[in-house]
């Protein structure tokens, strides 16, 4: 092991123990249990090393946002120990690439995506867990105004229209319906955003029990989603540091 791989290793390891830390006095605050909750390390911008440490230091849950770089990285780490999620808004001609890797893609959020994974799916063993992306940007305030890529809303479906696309999802044939996903919008807090994403969670499992996954909580909002019923957590910044460049 080289000095400069040994650092990295132990900054990880720090990184990793206070995160889980933050993430059990999140879980005290809200009286809920740390089991609840599941880390999914985001590698973007990261080395397939930096997926190897984190594996050594007992990680087993990667997320990746961009098809390309995903599939390199899954392919160098290649350690079938791992589950990758898929967190990234994901072309309807990518779904086939992505779902050869990928165990959960997070970011469903048109039926036409949902038809696209279906067929991706056809005829493996393992299905494709699918999480329907909610856009959570208020559609009173002053960030509800539609404005593709820009501030407030941050991808994903309309709450009105989230029992359609899980419906799809949960109809597939080798798709199943996970629960839900969100990035909380942009200049504003995350609370409230959180607490309409509980809401549509809890409506999703009145009609499919199963779907008990809320993917909520990034390195600037985690005690937030923790404490509006996070299930999955995806960290990027606070385990790994800043990202050299931003997408
Ligand atoms: C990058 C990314 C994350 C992690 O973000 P951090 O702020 O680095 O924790 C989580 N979810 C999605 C969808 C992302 O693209």
């Amino acid at each position: 092991m080289s000095p400069a791989s040994d650092e990295r290793r132990a900054q990880l390891a720090a990184n990793l123990a206070a995160v889980r830390a933050q993430i059990e006095r999140a879980c005290e605050l809200a009286g809920r249990s740390p089991e609840e909750v599941t880390l999914i390390a985001v590698t973007k911008t990261f080395p397939a090393e930096d997926v190897r440490l984190l594996a050594e230091l007992g990680v087993r849950d990667f997320g990746e946002n961009r098809h390309q770089e995903a599939q390199e990285k899954v392919a160098e780490v290649a350690d079938p120990e791992l589950t990758w999620h898929f967190v990234g808004q994901l072309q309807a001609n990518k779904a086939r690439a992505v779902a050869e890797y990928a165990a959960v893609v997070h970011s469903v959020d048109r039926v036409r995506l949902v038809d696209a994974l279906r067929r991706a799916v056809a005829g493996r063993e393992q299905p494709l867990r699918c999480l329907v992306q909610v856009d959570l940007s208020d559609p009173d305030g002053v960030d509800g105004v539609d404005r593709p890529g820009g501030a407030g809303g941050r991808g994903g479906v309309p709450p009105d229209q989230v029992a359609e696309v899980a419906g799809a999802v949960a109809a597939a044939p080798g798709l199943v319906l996970g629960g839900v996903m969100a990035v909380a919008p942009l200049g504003v807090p995350p609370g409230p955003a959180f607490a309409r994403l509980a809401g549509v969670a809890t409506e999703v499992r009145t009609e499919h029990p199963e779907a008990t996954w809320v993917s909520a909580g990034m390195s600037a909002d985690l005690e937030d989603a923790i404490a509006h019923g996070a299930t999955h957590v995806r960290l990027g910044r606070r385990l790994l540091g800043e990202r050299s460049y931003d997408r």
